[in-house]
């Protein structure tokens, strides 16, 4: 049979919540009923969310499906600045957890026509009355629609208890409204043909719950209490560059990328008599100079003048102990990604200082890198020098009359 709707109803529902969130910005996101997930899965994307939660009452579904929420491996290789955290709880929605008080918002996607008559009671309790999320989404289909859906005899799932008309669903909320200081807006999804829309409305009804106080005088479910019902069964907190531990991760590998980058630029254009200023990112006639001390700028001032690559041989008999020296400023100034991550020349410095992996020289200031790597023996040819140390250095900063880096990589 063809489909009736396209996309699929239960994508358009779910679209439906997308765009919401796209609108709202909601922080914390609980999804009640979620089922297979599909709907957290959708959200993780959503940068806004820094909370993301899961309820349902059937725990093997959960346990089927919930380690589809997991970061994928460009999270770890690519974390953002952003903070997500998802968790996914066994429970049913007619029971009270203080954990999920305090949430933005919370869906209910095709789950109160699976409570039967007295639990859509306690629903509404524990939703409106003790929760008392900022926004809820609640979706149930719509009877009125019915007579269009061919084939249909009864309900259009077996486990429904009920099935409520254009009517009955609004009269159901409005009395929710009421009595928890909420107030709603219908809506829904799936569009009948042939000019039906009038007279049947949406195949999925839709109602958008906004909470009109923050507190909720009555106490009638004793909520003082902090009661704790549902079974944690997943949690995952997703990389994020506001974590310490991440950011330092992610701007190490950053920072020996790029000095190993530009020592291997360096190398290229030195044995052609050129070299990279690392100011303005161009090539410039190589000028080998007696060694003076090469004093790294101060951040501000100095990070305007040019800034150079040094080669350093501490023993010339050894071509592995020969390293290239990398001012952190001249990664910091032309790094975009470096200068992102540690937001100060100063900070980068102090992030760096305990990094096994980076070898900085002793007044921290350059980072050493290896002029030759074990394995790459006799591949590099190191440009002749007359002494031990070569200051390699550019002539001048104006941008203008040099050639365009550009052309020469
Ligand atoms: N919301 C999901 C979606 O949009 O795909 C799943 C909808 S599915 C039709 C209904 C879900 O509600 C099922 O996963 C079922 O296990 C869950 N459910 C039924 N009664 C529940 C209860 N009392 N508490 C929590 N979840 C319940």
């Amino acid at each position: 049979m063809e489909p009736l709707f396209s996309p699929a109803l239960h994508i358009q529902r779910h679209q439906f919540v997308v765009d919401f969130v796209r609108g709202k910005k909601p922080k914390k996101v609980v999804d009640l009923g979620c089922g297979e997930c599909k709907l957290l899965k959708k959200l993780r994307f959503h940068h806004e969310i820094e909370m993301l939660v899961g309820v349902d009452i059937n725990e093997a579904k959960i346990k089927r499906y919930m380690h589809g929420l997991a970061p994928i491996s460009t999270d770890y290789l690519q974390p953002s600045f952003d903070w997500l955290s998802i968790e996914v709880y066994k429970g049913s929605v007619t029971q009270r957890d203080a954990r999920f008080k305090g949430f933005d918002l919370a869906t209910a996607i095709e789950i109160i026509e699976h409570l039967t008559p007295a639990d859509v009671e306690h629903f509404s309790a524990v939703v409106f009355g003790y929760m008392r999320p900022g926004a809820v989404v609640i979706s149930t289909p719509n009877s009125d629609f019915n007579p269009l859906l061919p084939g249909l005899s009864g309900f259009r799932d077996r486990d429904h208890k009920f099935e409520w008309s254009r009517a009955e669903f609004r009269s159901w909320a409005l009395r929710v409204c009421s009595e928890y200081g909420y107030e709603v807006e219908f809506t829904g999804v799936g569009e009948a043909l042939h000019g039906h829309h009038d007279s049947v409305g949406f195949c999925s009804q839709i109602g958008v719950f906004y909470r009109l106080t923050a507190s909720y005088p009555p106490n009638t479910l004793g909520d003082d209490e902090d009661v704790f019902s549902y079974t944690l069964l997943y949690h995952i907190n997703y990389p994020s560059l506001r974590d310490n531990n991440t950011l330092r991760r992610v701007l190490v590998s950053e920072v020996l990328y790029q000095a190993e980058q530009l020592k291997v630029r360096w190398i290229e254009e030195n044995s052609g008599g050129r070299c990279l200023c690392l100011t303005c990112g161009r090539m410039k006639e190589l000028q080998i100079e007696p060694h003076t001390e090469v004093e790294e700028k101060q951040e501000g001032a100095g990070a305007e003048e040019d800034q150079v690559l040094q080669t350093s041989r501490p023993n010339q008999q050894d071509p592995l102990n020969r390293y290239v020296t990398v001012p952190l400023s001249a990664l910091w100034l032309n790094c975009p990604k470096i200068k992102k991550l540690s937001g100060s020349l100063v900070n980068l410095r102090h992030l760096l200082m305990d990094e096994p992996e980076v070898r900085l020289s002793e007044d921290g200031r350059t980072v050493l890198v290896k002029y030759q790597e074990e394995d790459q023996e006799g591949d590099l040819d190191f440009p002749s020098e007359d002494d031990g140390f070569t200051e390699v250095s550019c002539c001048s900063n104006s941008f203008e009359q040099e050639e365009d880096w550009e052309a020469n990589v």
